[in-house]
């Protein structure tokens, strides 16, 4: 009986063995949702504590990006359709991949129903789709793009477009 997030022919096509075997997420653990804000996401069906290794996960390899691909190295993806491929991005996560030993770990207290989220930009040199982010945490950059690529133009207009306040140092001095 497979219990695990992959389906069957997932599992024979990557013949995972050992601890990548056992470390599969299993379906009542994990499971893949679509809300009407997010799209499509992976969430939480039990809590996971901060540090907890929520998985390993399975992959194909392949040479060209994606939408749900993840980079491992430069011109080097992973493309796993039934858990990180469509993990949702947050500038400030709650998961963290490691791309070499295939596993994902919880990066703060995940409480049922939550979705696991991944900052894109933690393995993506570019991505397939820069996008606007409304994660809502302080830090959110508005504007997610990989870590080695400018801000593409549609990029500039929204954040620009978003400016309410001049930035940092323009401001008139406050009067007494
Ligand atoms: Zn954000």
């Amino acid at each position: 009986m497979n219990h695990t997030l992959y389906p069957r022919s997932f599992l024979d096509r990557c013949k995972p063995s050992g601890e990548a075997l056992r470390q599969l997420p299993s379906r009542s653990a994990l499971t893949k949702r679509t809300t009407e804000e997010c799209g499509v996401g992976i969430y939480a069906r039990r809590p996971f504590h901060r540090g907890e290794l929520i998985g390993s996960f399975l992959a194909l390899e392949i040479n060209e990006v994606n939408q749900h691909s993840l980079q491992r190295a430069p011109g080097d993806y992973l493309y796993d359709p039934y858990f990180v491929g469509y993990l949702l991005h947050s500038c400030d996560p709650n998961v963290v991949l490691d791309m070499h030993q295939q596993t994902v770990y919880c990066l703060r207290n995940i409480a049922a129903g939550e979705p696991l989220m991944m900052d894109y930009a933690s393995t993506e040199d570019s991505l397939f789709r820069q996008f606007p982010c409304a994660c809502g945490a302080p830090n959110c950059r508005q504007w997610v793009t990989g870590r080695a690529e400018p801000v593409n133009s549609e990029g500039w207009l929204f954040l620009t477009g978003q400016l309410i306040a001049p930035p940092a140092g323009i401001l008139p001095a406050a009067s007494n």
